[in-house]
């Protein structure tokens, strides 16, 4: 029975090939290939011959989520393993999970049921040590600003200006405000500081947006750590650590090569939150795919007013690519709480509810054609769906012209998302008229306009006086004309959670702009989202343990 088995003891079962075999059947030269373990490698993308014809991008996004996820690894994985069933050369690029979420609320990033990569438990737990390298060298560089003003501070940096936090990868609401340097002369000079999660810090955008070694290096160079004393903007360069910060990354820059339960080739690399962060895989991982098969299926986190919106903006700009097609994956019970279901009554049939709760999938089919893009829709299904709802979707999108296959990967894997792999074809065969929504020689406030009245169906934007002064300043040091990434809440298309559906005539209020050089992007915090989230009542972290032969129990 299906329907009671868990993501962790599906994967148990299933049977892997050796990684070296996945590497073989994709081209990859032997000498690209170091593996780690029998079903890990890193591939070293230098050794990856470029393709004239390069490989076309489908683009997995969704409507707004609830808190568990709408199952957009899922039916990212499933639609990779369709297209490998129908005959397509095909690589699945992922982002890799944060231990954040894994021990607190919403669970792995491996995807569910028979749409999974494998080992799910590796890839949850620690992988090939990508983000341990990316903390080390954010704290690494922590501690070399401390160090350098104990030292004698001959850069002048204001200690109450320095905007560099350090990062943790765990939800850790206790680090957030935090007094350091305390207990006398030998120990430091006192400063206030607070951690943000591993995924929000700038080192992970960097090595996401990053061409490759020598773009890291200069990225990192160019990273502000704060102001001196004369509001002067100190730089990593200025500290003169970028080589070292490098050096920590060097092998957490190659992309990690796995298999989905189907031997499905994956790309997992690069990691940041889409609320916090901009929510793509890394370009080095996209790029190595689109050179190795001609389908690459990614995702972007969260809803299409983050994660895709971010992939348009950032990562298209950043890597010269851009979607060829995007899936948005909706799901009844998502909907139905975005037509005002309550959360714990989501088994229930309530057509009523669902059909109410559209507008919020209109609203993200809206952003996409905004875009130059014709949507598909996969109706993700889920056991607790009735016939009655599943109709109701269907035919809602059937009247208004909206191609939609009902997706079954979660139960059948590839098998049941073939319907969806050739709809997405059909819209691979078009020429593609993406462009994007603003150009960057747009004022800070006039990008974010655009956002929100473009993306979030909102009607304006409010700064407040804090972050007017910091546009203002950034634009005075001349960092004005870089995209936007916004940190905004996933369950609302504003910036209020709670406002579900497809909210209107609301306003965003812009409490800090801070400024990322290295990554190339200004983030706008709003709301009361914050870059270092807490765990819940009750963490997932509770019901995990380990079996005496070693293996996981409880990774859902
Ligand atoms: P997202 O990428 O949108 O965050 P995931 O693909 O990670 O979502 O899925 C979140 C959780 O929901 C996983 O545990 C997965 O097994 C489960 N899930 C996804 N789709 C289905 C489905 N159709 N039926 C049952 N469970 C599902």
């Amino acid at each position: 029975n299906v329907e009671t088995l868990s993501d962790l003891s599906i994967a148990k079962n299933a049977k892997m090939q050796p990684i070296r075999k996945i590497s073989d059947e994709l081209g990859i030269p032997e000498d690209a290939v170091e593996q780690y373990g029998h079903y890990k490698a890193k591939i070293d993308p230098t050794k990856i011959a470029v393709k004239t014809n390069l490989g076309k991008v489908v683009l997995v996004t969704a409507i707004s989520p609830t808190a568990a996820g709408e199952g957009k690894s899922t039916v990212t994985v499933g639609l990779a393993d369709a297209m490998k069933k129908i005959g397509q050369s095909v690589v699945v690029a992922l982002r890799e999970p944060s231990l954040g979420p894994v021990m607190g609320v919403k669970g792995g990033a491996t995807g569910g049921g028979f749409a999974q990569v494998l080992p799910m438990e590796e890839i949850n737990l620690h992988f090939n040590g990508d983000l341990h390298a990316i903390t080390t060298a954010n704290n690494a560089l922590a501690a070399i600003i401390d160090n350098h003003i104990h030292q004698g501070n001959e850069l002048q940096i204001d200690p109450r200006r320095i905007i560099w936090k350090r990062v943790l990868d765990m939800n850790d609401r206790a680090l957030r405000h935090i007094t350091i340097g305390l207990g006398g002369p030998t120990q430091g000079i006192p400063r206030e500081d607070g951690f943000d999660i591993t995924v929000a810090s700038e080192i992970m955008a960097i090595l996401c947006l990053a061409k490759d070694l020598s773009d890291l290096k200069e990225r990192l160079a160019q990273i502000v750590i704060g102001y001196t004393y004369a509001k002067e903007p100190v730089t990593v360069r200025a500290l003169g650590v970028e080589g070292a910060l490098t050096l920590l990354l060097k092998e957490a820059l190659k992309p990690n090569l796995v298999q989905t339960i189907e031997g499905t080739p994956a790309l997992i690399h690069g990691g940041p939150f889409a609320n916090i962060a901009h929510g793509c895989n890394s370009i080095i991982a996209t790029k190595t795919a689109m050179n190795l098969a001609d389908v690459v299926v990614t995702e972007a986190g969260f809803g299409a007013d983050l994660g895709a919106e971010k992939f348009m903006h950032i990562k298209s700009r950043q890597g010269d690519l851009s979607p060829d097609a995007v899936v948005i994956v909706a799901t009844i019970r998502a909907l139905k709480m975005q037509g005002g279901k309550q959360k714990d009554l989501l088994k229930e049939e309530d057509v009523t509810a669902l059909l109410k709760g559209t507008n919020n999938l209109e609203k993200h089919i809206d952003t996409i054609r905004a875009f130059g893009i014709e949507p598909v829709v996969a109706l993700n299904k889920f056991f607790t769906d009735t016939t009655a709802e599943l109709n109701a979707l269907l035919s809602w999108c059937e009247e208004r012209s909206i191609a939609i296959a009902l997706t079954e990967v979660w139960e059948k894997g590839g098998a049941g998302g073939v319907e969806l792999a050739k709809l997405v074809l059909n819209e691979l065969e078009k020429p593609s008229n993406f462009a994007p929504l603003y150009s960057v020689s747009d004022t800070i406030e006039q990008k974010v306009r655009t956002i929100v009245q473009q993306v979030y169906g909102g009607k304006d934007v409010v700064f407040t006086d804090a972050a007017k002064k910091q546009i203002d300043q950034i634009t005075a040091y001349g960092w004005d004309a870089l995209p936007i990434c916004m940190a905004k809440t996933q369950y609302s298309l504003s910036d209020q959670p709670k406002l579900l559906g497809r909210p209107t005539d609301f306003t965003i209020t812009v409490r800090e702009v801070i400024p990322k050089l290295g990554a190339g992007f200004l983030v706008c915090l709003t709301g009361d989202i914050m870059t270092m989230p807490g765990l819940p009542k009750k963490p997932a972290a509770l019901n995990m343990d380990v079996s005496e032969d070693g293996s996981a129990i409880g990774l859902f």
